[in-house]
Formats: C-alpha cells, sequence, structure tokens
C-alpha cells in the first residue's frame, strides 16, 4: 500500500489497531456523598455526546441526508432512559464511578442481544457499543486514549490521530505510525519525525485490510506499508533499515560545525519543538536555538487550561537549557488541525479560514496575557522571542502588542522582572501578510515564514487533505515567488528572517531557500539538521543562486520539482537516491 512519507527509517513489526482499542475500565468504590457527585459527572458526559452527536450529525448532513438518519440512533438511544437511567441506579446501588457503572449497564445489553437473532437487533448492539465508547472517553476525559495502554513494541495504525493521542503515546513501544489521514505537513508526520518514528499517511482503506497483530514493514523512505511479507521481503526490509541506520551515523560525526557554504556564507539552523521534552535531544543534532516552540501541545495535552506559572515554569526550563542559544516561543495557534474542548472554534465550517492562530488570541485576551506573562517572565533564563501565529493584518500586530504592553505593566506592578527588551516576530503564513510584507515588517523585530500555511492558503490545497496531497506543491511558483519577496523585503529592512514551515527543513529544498535571498534561519524538526547542514556545507552560495534563478524562470510546479529533484541527486547521490542497494554499492566502492 502507498501512501505519504511523513517521518524516514523503516520499522518492521506488529500492528497495532487502534480504532480497535478499549478502555479498560476499573472499579472504585466511592460513599453516599460521592455518588451524587459521579451522577452528576455522568449527566454532563451524557450532554457533552449529545452535542458531539449533533455536530457529527450536521457534517454527515452535508455528505447526504442518509447518513444522518442513521446517526439519529445514537441521539435516540442518548435518550434512552434505561441507559441513562440504569447507569445512574449502578452508581447508587453499587456506589462505584459512573465508568464502571455504565460498562455494567453496556454488559447487560449486551447480554440481551445476543440471544436475538436479527440482523436488524445486531447492529443496534454495535451502535450501543460504540456510544459507550464515546461517553466513557467524555467521562475519563479527552486526553487519556487507549494508547498509553500499549506495552509492547508495535507499528500504530489508524484512522487519524489526534495531537492529544499523539501526545499521550508511549513513545519507548512506538516503532511505527500509519494513517489513513493527513497530508505532508499534518502534525502525525511532525511529531513522528521529532521522535524518529518512521511514518506514512494517507492510504485508503488501511484499517479494513490490517489485522492487530499483522506483521507488517512500514518504510518511511517511499512511503510503502507491506503485509504480511515473505521471508525474503523481510530480509529485503532489514537491510534497508540497517542501511538507514547506518547512514544517519554517518550524518552526526560533524554535527558541531557550522552550516556554512564553501564560500562562507553562514545560516543557522534552529529546531521546531512541540514540548520542553524534546530541548535535551536538540544539541545532539546540532541545533543553535529552538526557531519555534508550538506552545498550543501544552494546551491540547490538558483538559484544563494551563496557568501563567505552568506555563512559566515550561518556559523558563527551555529557555535555560538553550541558553545562550535563541528560544522563540510561538502564541497560542489553535485551530484547523489542533482543536481544544476550552476554546470556543469548535463549530466552524472551515477552520482552516476560521478562529485560529492570533484570531483566537485577540478574541480571548486572558489567553494570551497569560501566555505571555509566562514568556516575558522565562525571558531573564536565556533569549527569549515572541511570535505571533497567522497573522494577516498590522492590526492585528498592534492589537497583539497592545496586549504584552499591559502584561509588562502588570508584571512592573507586581514587581516581578522580565527582559523589557524582549524582540517581537510574526510568522509569514497568510497570502495577505506575504503581499504586505514591507507594512509588516515596520511593525516587528523579526519574521518566520511558516511555510506549511503559506502553501496550503496560497494553493487553495488544505494541507491536510490527502485527496489533494498531490495539490500541496510547495515548488509551485507563486510560492517561491512569495518567498523571495519575502526574504528580500527582510534583508532590505535589516530584519532577520527565518523559514520553519517544513520545507525549511526539507533537504531538498535547502540549496534553491539559500538561492532566494539572504536567510539568517532554517528551523527544523531537529532530526532534519544534520542532512540540512551537509547539504549547506557542500554548496556555494553563487551557485544556489544560479540554481534559484533557473527554477524562477520555469511555468509548472512539475517542472521545477523534476530539475530541482534532479539537480540534488546527482550531486548528493547518497542522500538522495535512498535505493537500499545504494550501500552495498557504497561499501563495495570502499572495498
Ligand atoms: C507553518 O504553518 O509553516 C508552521 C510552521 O506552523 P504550523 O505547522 O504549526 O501551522
Ligand atoms: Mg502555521
Amino acid at each position: 500500500m502507498k501512501g505519504i512519507a511523513v517521518s524516514k527509517g523503516v520499522a518492521i513489526g506488529k500492528a497495532y489497531l487502534l480504532d480497535s482499542a478499549r478502555f479498560c475500565i476499573i472499579r472504585h468504590q466511592i460513599d453516599e456523598l460521592e455518588a451524587e457527585k459521579e451522577v452528576a459527572r455522568f449527566r454532563k458526559a451524557i450532554e457533552k455526546t449529545k452535542l458531539q452527536m449533533a455536530e457529527i450529525k450536521k457534517r454527515a448532513k452535508k455528505i447526504a441526508a442518509k447518513y444522518a438518519v442513521i446517526l439519529d440512533t445514537y441521539s435516540l438511544l442518548l435518550d434512552d432512559d434505561i441507559l441513562v437511567n440504569d447507569t445512574i441506579e449502578n452508581i447508587k446501588k453499587y456506589k462505584t464511578n459512573a465508568e464502571w457503572a455504565l460498562t455494567q449497564t453496556l454488559n447487560n445489553f449486551l447480554k440481551l442481544f445476543s440471544n436475538i437473532n436479527d440482523e436488524y437487533l445486531k447492529g443496534k448492539k454495535d451502535d450501543l457499543d460504540l456510544l459507550v465508547q464515546t461517553i466513557l472517553k467524555n467521562l475519563i476525559g479527552h486526553s487519556q486514549e487507549s494508547l498509553p495502554d500499549i506495552q509492547e513494541p508495535v507499528i500504530v495504525v489508524t484512522h487519524s490521530l489526534s495531537p492529544s493521542d499523539t501526545i499521550m503515546m508511549p513513545k519507548k513501544f512506538v516503532k511505527g505510525m500509519v494513517t489513513e489521514a493527513g497530508g505532508k505537513t499534518s502534525h502525525v508526520g511532525i511529531f513522528a519525525a521529532a521522535l524518529g518514528i518512521p511514518a506514512i499517511t494517507g492510504i485508503k482503506g488501511l484499517t479494513s485490510s490490517i489485522v492487530s497483530g499483522d506483521q507488517i514493514i512500514v518504510d518511511g523512505i517511499d512511503g510503502e506499508v507491506i503485509t504480511s511479507p515473505t521471508s525474503e521481503t523481510l530480509q529485503h526490509y532489514t537491510k534497508k533499515q540497517e542501511n538507514y541506520r547506518k547512514y544517519e551515523e554517518r550524518l552526526l560525526v560533524d554535527i558541531h560545525q557550522s552550516a556554512e557554504t564553501l564560500d562562507g556564507h553562514q545560516v543557522k539552523l534552529l529546531a521546531n519543538i512541540e514540548s520542553k521534552q524534546e530541548v535535551k535531544t536538540l544539541r545532539k543534532f546540532g541545533a543553535e536555538g529552538v526557531g519555534l516552540y508550538r506552545t498550543e501541545f501544552l494546551y491540547l495535552a490538558t483538559s484544563t487550561l494551563p496557568k501563567e506559572r505552568d506555563l512559566y515554569e515550561n518556559f523558563k526550563l527551555v529557555a535555560q537549557e538553550m541558553n545562550p542559544n535563541p528560544v522563540v516561543i510561538r502564541t497560542l495557534d489553535i485551530g484547523m488541525d489542533k482543536q481544544f474542548d476550552n476554546a470556543r472554534n469548535s463549530d466552524e465550517d472551515n477552520p482552516a479560514l476560521g478562529l485560529r492562530g492570533i484570531r483566537l488570541s485577540l478574541a480571548n485576551p486572558q489567553l494570551l496575557t497569560d501566555q505571555v506573562k509566562g514568556i516575558l517572565r522565562a525571558s531573564l533564563y536565556g533569549d527569549v522571542k515572541i511570535l505571533y501565529p497567522m497573522i494577516s493584518s498590522v492590526t492585528e500586530i498592534i492589537q497583539a502588542n497592545k496586549i504584552v504592553e499591559d502584561a509588562k505593566n502588570d508584571l512592573k506592578k507586581e514587581r516581578i522582572p522580565f527582559n523589557e527588551e524582549i524582540e517581537i516576530g510574526v510568522m509569514i503564513e497568510t497570502p495577505a501578510a506575504a503581499i504586505c510584507i514591507d507594512h509588516i515588517l515596520k511593525e516587528v523585530d523579526f519574521i518566520s515564514i511558516g511555510t506549511n500555511d503559506l502553501i496550503q492558503y496560497l494553493l487553495a490545497v488544505d494541507r491536510m487533505n490527502e485527496n489533494i496531497a498531490h495539490l500541496y506543491q510547495p515548488f509551485h511558483l507563486s510560492v517561491l515567488r512569495s518567498l523571495k519577496n519575502i526574504i528580500q523585503s527582510a534583508e532590505d529592512t535589516g530584519k532577520k528572517v527565518s523559514i520553519c514551515g517544513e520545507l525549511g527543513g526539507d533537504p531538498m529544498a535547502t540549496m534553491l531557500l539559500l538561492g532566494l535571498g539572504k536567510l539568517d534561519n532554517l528551523s527544523m524538526e531537529s532530526r532534519s539538521i544534520p542532512k540540512v547542514k551537509k547539504i549547506i556545507r557542500a554548496i556555494r552560495l553563487d551557485e544556489a543562486r544560479q540554481l534559484a534563478n533557473d527554477v524562477l524562470a520555469m511555468s509548472s510546479p512539475e517542472e521545477i520539482t523534476s530539475f530541482i529533484t534532479n539537480e540534488m541527486r546527482t550531486r548528493f547521490p547518497e542522500d538522495f537516491d535512498r535505493d537500499p542497494s545504494f550501500e552495498e554499492k557504497l561499501d563495495s566502492a570502499r572495498k
């Protein structure tokens, strides 16, 4: 099965089909008073499930009315007194937690159904089961998934994986990930690459053709999943896995040398992180700072809003660990693929164009205030900078700056010290910001280009949609022209410019990006740094400029992509021709 390779490497192991996983419910004994609270908690979970079902139904209606009618079954079951009343009775009678009481109700129902030989009613049994799993999920809290149940090395196979699922993953046991949904820049890929786990997204029909326990191979180099391999195939991929490991080891040999072209032009290579845990491994890959801290994952990992103090402590740790290198902390970029229960943006028809990024922060100023205060307090412990996401006008920058000023004044009143000169930058990831870059630059200390979103919005291609993944073309001329204009404008005003989207960490693009203009930093998933550095150290800037000029004269994305691919493959055969026989050729050449 072919998909989109989003994290390199080869994994061989047992499949773990996430969608078929269930919760393990434990019985807790409670007293009379607690029983009342448990009943209230259960009712709340029912209400929440009803809202979710209504939302699913709304979406289903857009596909076909018939599907929406099928979903009515769920709503009817939720209004069914038997399911609700029996569970409440169980809580009171057995004095137990709601989860266990609900499971008892379900089991009783299932027993009844098992004696009935009617296809229609058997279908109802599945509906009920699914519904109970959803209520359980709401009772337990959205951050607890069945992923932590994994106790042995597995390859996770699932339709889709939410950012909170990904966070809860027992990392030491997950050897590979494959999903049906998701495109080239989905967060699954970003996470997997950060952890060094091979991953593939966008494989249709995946979950129906794999069963938990099947032996599978995930080839994150060529984007293939192989099921039930023969011993010959297995041997081939074991070799490929080993070769890739050796290649990665070789890349690390000169990791602490600077990223400087043969003719002496330096670019700083920084890391993108999603959690403070990652910071410890950054130096190993040669990161010279954090160019993008995606803080939204701090919010997605819990069901309550993190407090100013939690945020401060988290940021302080990262700043201290990286000091004296820079740490760019991006304010909350919730929305689109990163939804959060407490933020009021889950009811949108078009979330990519909705209340996301800075828009959400400006609509909930307290969110931004708490976060900014945490960042300001941490600024004493390193070279900390603030970055606003999803900016589309100078007005938003001015409004956000006002909140930062107010936060500074509050801290001063409380006599809490911070770096008064803290730099503030913005992400350039909307066409509006790219086109009005001259005005934006006047309001900021630096800019960071978010190519993931910039490409999506420029090309009108949803970055998460696997059906149009082939149209998500980073080497589209409109993207390259925009990048050139943004980088050039920053250079003209003397403001620093970084690229922090996936393109910045794609070695295939490195030479071209350098050729587009004077880049100060490239920020990427840390494991990409060694390869990008290797390329920078092997090229001359005038060659890169020539390459960029050649490319900018071409018109079709396919022509540009094939030109770049050929050019890079010729220049760096070891790095781009990841044909497994390559290592053998190399070995025999050495001999
Ligand atoms: C981007 O859009 O390129 C980016 C770096 O931000 P995110 O992927 O978190 O949207
Ligand atoms: Mg973005």
